[in-house]
């Protein structure tokens, strides 16, 4: 409760600075944004994000495909976008959140087909209760508005706690814990899922929510992030 009081004290009393290079104005100003590096989507995989030569799956992919069809990721996780999402997650700075998933909205654009549902990954209670809030739902909130898939809660939850991409876990570690971390209900049958979250550092979460789902009757999982780690 305290934490929650103070974070709310951090977004109000401040003056809005940049939190990558500190100028004044914006939260996070346009030329760190403009700075950051875009992940460009022709020549990048379509089911991880990471670079590729301009063909459509890494090979990784192309043996091993991930549950979610897509993974779109709008940034590599670095400079800039590295310190919004620090900013948004472990400062309690809940107010940059509009600014970065309008850049999510606008790289998932406009499609002829909407999702049935927008679904953040979710946190687990213990997590939730101590940041007070899901940094991924803030950001799912206006794709939502934007996509016009409403905001669905309700049809994922996280049953157990893994590790922060702050903490220092292999890979190998990482994915073991996340792999049963979901749980998804039988409301999801025949959706498809639009899955947001701030981060893809290895994808496991990712790929772990989305097989959740799909494991639950979901129709699809195309999955959109801030950031991914490369
Ligand atoms: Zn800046
Ligand atoms: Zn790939």
């Amino acid at each position: 409760m305290v934490r929650r009081v103070a974070s709310t004290a951090t977004d109000a009393l401040f003056p809005a600075r940049c939190v990558h290079c500190g100028r004044d104005g914006e939260l996070i100003c346009d030329r760190c944004l403009a700075g950051a590096t875009r992940i460009d989507r022709e020549a990048s995989c379509r089911m991880c994000a990471l670079p590729t030569d301009g063909v459509t799956l890494c090979g990784r992919c192309s043996t091993n495909p991930a549950p979610a069809s897509s993974l779109i990721a709008v940034f590599a996780f670095d400079g800039a976008i590295r310190s919004a999402i620090h900013a948004l997650k472990y400062d309690g700075l809940r107010s940059i959140a509009p600014a970065l998933s309008e850049e999510m909205a606008a790289r998932w654009g406009d499609r002829r087909k909407v999702p049935d549902a927008t679904v953040p990954v979710p946190l687990h209670r213990s997590r939730l209760r101590a940041r007070g809030y899901n940094q991924a739902e803030l950001l799912a909130r206006n794709v939502a508005a934007h996509t016009g898939a409403p905001l669905r809660t309700d049809l994922l939850r996280r049953v157990v706690d893994s590790p922060s991409q702050a903490s220092a876990v292999g890979e190998t570690e990482r994915a073991a814990r996340v792999r049963d971390a979901f749980k998804a209900g039988a409301a999801v049958d025949g959706l498809h899922i639009l899955l947001i979250d701030d981060v893809a550092t290895t994808g496991s979460t990712i790929n772990s929510a989305a097989q959740t789902l799909l494991e639950a009757g979901a129709w699809g999982v195309s999955a959109l992030v801030l950031a991914r780690e490369l």
